[in-house]
């Protein structure tokens, strides 16, 4: 399809059980909509026939465009995928292929997005998960937002729609663990949370478990912090704040009253004042770990918004 005004980009792993009525919805919503929207599907190395129905489909239908990994990536690296491609000039929307994302919010977040905003990002306002994993997200992103760097919105995932300019900042970020809702705040400009319902899955069963939620949650945190590695030095100063106040003690103990047995002093002294001097050490090295890794990133360093000058240059 040439010159779509928004792209939808999908990803999809093992999602057959979910698929016609994916697909249903979404052409129901590319009619309701009159402006030209494209969808991929990315199929992210399902083993059952996802493949098979998404080329069936992209090769009967020009909004529909398959795109097919050759393995399993994961998520976020199939929607990395899903929107180097996508080539909707106004916007790229994300949502997943069970449908606990309603495609019909397109319309909605396409109104935003002419209201002047880049990024709307919906924020779930109630979930339909296991307890377990409720208090889980809850606490992660209260979290995360306490020690990122700057502002990543709570209880916000991927589902949202981006605007050309966010998304060709994304596409330039070469970072290889990517956490993608971060990397969408990181860039900026004027964001905005829709909230809405977040549904059960349509069908099939849920494929991020336990193991790929810690990854990615430890993407959110080390991607965006630099609390981890401060957090180092700052608790080597305080044992050894702590560890002079404490010495002072044991030479009191010892000098004026004298019941410590021998060494005690001495071996006290020295495990608590280097335990300190240690942690201080690996935090120095642990910051230029960081200014490493910042630099190696290699992100932008700012971005801009607006350049405003009379002449118009
Ligand atoms: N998904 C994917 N690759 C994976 C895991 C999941 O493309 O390795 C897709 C999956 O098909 C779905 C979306 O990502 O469309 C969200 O996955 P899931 O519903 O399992 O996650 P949850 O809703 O539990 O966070
Ligand atoms: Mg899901």
């Amino acid at each position: 399809m040439d010159n779509p005004k928004v792209s939808i980009v999908v990803p999809l792993y093992n999602e057959e059980k979910a698929f016609d009525l994916l697909i249903g919805r979404l052409k129901q919503v590319m009619l309701s909509a009159d402006y030209k929207v494209e969808t991929i599907l990315v199929n992210d190395g399902s083993s059952d026939r996802t493949a098979f129905l998404i080329e069936k489909i992209a090769s009967e239908d020009e909004r529909f465009v398959g795109l097919l990994l050759s393995r399993n990536h994961g998520h976020q690296l199939a929607v990395t995928a899903g929107l180097s491609v996508a080539k909707g000039t106004d916007a790229v929307m994300i949502i997943d292929g069970d449908l606990q994302d309603p495609p019909e919010l397109l319309l909605d977040f396409y109104k935003k997005l002419k209201e002047g905003y880049d990024v709307i990002y919906a924020v779930r306002k109630n979930r339909k998960e296991s307890s377990l994993k409720k208090i889980a997200y809850w606490f992660y992103y209260r979290l995360q937002q306490r020690v990122s760097n700057f502002k990543i919105p709570l209880d916000s995932g991927d589902f949202s729609m981006i605007s050309r300019r966010v998304v060709d900042y994304m596409n330039q970020m070469p970072e290889q663990s990517r956490y993608l809702r971060g990397m969408r705040s990181w860039v900026g400009f004027k964001q905005f949370g829709f909230e809405y319902n977040r549904d059960a899955r349509a069908a099939g069963e849920a494929k991020y478990g336990w193991k790929k939620l810690f990854e990615l949650a430890f993407n959110g945190i080390f991607n965006f912090s630099d609390f981890p590695v401060r957090f180092i030095s700052r608790l080597g100063i305080m044992i050894i704040l702590l560890s002079f106040v404490y010495i002072v003690y044991v030479l009191v103990q010892k000098l004026f009253f004298g019941n410590v047995p021998e060494g005690f002093t001495t071996l006290i002294i020295a495990i608590t004042l280097f335990s300190g001097v240690q942690l201080i050490s690996i935090g120095l090295i642990g910051e230029y770990v960081l200014r490493i890794y910042n630099q190696v990133r290699n992100r932008p360093l700012f971005v801009i918004d607006k350049i405003i000058s009379k002449s118009g240059q």
